[in-house]
């Protein structure tokens, strides 16, 4: 029979995780942390379950974290959502993406993307009848070119999907997107999900534009954050969605059926988490901000180019001078000649820039791990 996603293979995140496990190579692939969450973190995780928080909890998510969520948007970007009526708790960013694309996006309707972007936008939309219209970032600084995104807007563009920081390329929106995005929209009826999972893992003292900061894109913006970035925790698959009253509750039809509610003690862990230690997450961009240092230093002493990170956890590496192979091909001999596992942009796109020779590594890990990869990268 036709399937329904006839382009989607395995993701490249799980191929490559298994290739790096096959070939104990050092995996600076799928992005995740190889240091521990918090302690007090985990501490919490294990009272909440000690305490009997063991059931379903309400499906928008328990009344402590979505307190705590509100606090901490107020603190972090001036605008406090409505504890009841704007904020969902998911099971993950990829669930609330999923959510948000479900509960509006009908049958033929478009929704543009800015490629490269993460891997689970398009087969969102197309499971939910959309049409993914790819516009490209310019390819070396991965702006975005906010005239063709206007070129790409027809009568049918339903949501308009962006991502700051920006995984793959680390690029952040400057108060002059803002501006331009906020012109683009204003007078149309095309809605924004704006993917901000990176929000906290920023550096040189930029500073993050949730579109929470700004009443003319909130108004028509799904805010995806998840707790998996920000407290080294991707296992546990902890985000949320926060959306005006009206766009929250057409996200809430979506989640209700499709997971009810998140893993209820995690959801305590984190309320508690949040409170008591703002720090961490203020903190996060100085923690990650020594990681990138260092390892773009170290790079220095290999024939891979660092690009600029301006966020986020991952390293773009231009690898031209090493190699003449495609990027998939360029990551598979990585891993399997020499110990070392990075991901390939191409999956990122509609239809990757010919001759492209770009590779992301992860740098969410511990200085050991780096350590290893540069010494077998110092190879090439
Ligand atoms: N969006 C982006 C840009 C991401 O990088 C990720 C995680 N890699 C997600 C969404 C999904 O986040 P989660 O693991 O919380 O589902
Ligand atoms: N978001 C992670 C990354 O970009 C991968 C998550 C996943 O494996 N789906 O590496």
């Amino acid at each position: 029979p036709e399937t329904k996603l006839p382009k989607v293979g395995t993701t490249i995140f799980s191929v490559m995780s298994q290739l790096a496990a096959e070939h104990g190579a050092v995996n600076l692939g799928q992005g995740f942390p190889d240091f521990d969450a918090p302690a007090r973190l985990v501490d919490a995780l294990a009272r909440a379950m000690r305490e009997g928080h063991n059931q379903y909890s309400p499906a928008h998510g328990v009344a402590p974290l979505r307190e705590a969520i509100a606090a901490k948007t107020e603190r972090c970007y001036g605008y406090r959502p409505d504890v009841d009526a704007e904020i969902t708790v998911a099971s993950g960013a990829s669930e609330a993406i999923f959510d948000a694309v479900h509960a509006v996006v009908r049958p033929g309707d478009e929704v543009i993307v800015l490629d490269p972007c993460y891997d689970c936008y398009e087969p969102a939309i197309e499971l939910a009848g959309g049409i993914a219209v790819h516009v490209p970032l310019d390819p070396r600084t991965f702006a975005v070119d906010w005239e063709l995104v206007r070129k790409a807007i027809t009568p049918k563009t339903r949501l308009l999907m962006t991502n700051t920081p920006h995984n793959p390329s680390g690029a952040m929106f400057g108060a002059e997107d803002i501006a331009a995005l906020t012109a683009l929209l204003r007078d149309t009826d095309i809605l924004l999900l704006s993917d901000e999972v990176y929000e906290h893992i920023v550096f040189d003292g930029a500073r993050h534009e949730s579109a929470l900061r700004y009443p003319e894109l909130r108004e028509r913006a799904f805010v995806i954050s998840s707790f998996g970035k920000t407290y080294h925790c991707t296992g546990w698959k902890v985000g949320y969605c926060i959306a005006p009253p009206a766009l929250s509750a057409e996200f809430r039809k979506v989640h209700q059926y499709n997971t009810f509610c998140t893993f209820t003690p995690a959801q305590f862990a984190f309320a508690e988490m949040i409170e008591a230690e703002p720090e961490h997450y203020e903190q996060l961009g100085a923690f990650y901000q020594d990681k990138r240092d260092r390892f773009r230093e170290q790079l220095l002493s290999t024939r891979l180019k660092p690009l600029p990170v301006p966020g986020g956890y991952f390293q773009l590496v231009d690898y031209s001078e090493v190699s003449d192979l495609d990027d998939a091909a360029f990551c598979r001999w990585l891993t399997t000649e020499h110990g070392v596992v990075a991901i390939p942009l191409s999956p990122f796109y509609g239809r990757p820039p010919e001759g492209q020779r770009l590779a992301r590594l992860c740098f969410a890990k511990n200085e050991t791990t780096l350590d290893k990869a540069i010494g077998r990268l110092q190879k090439l």
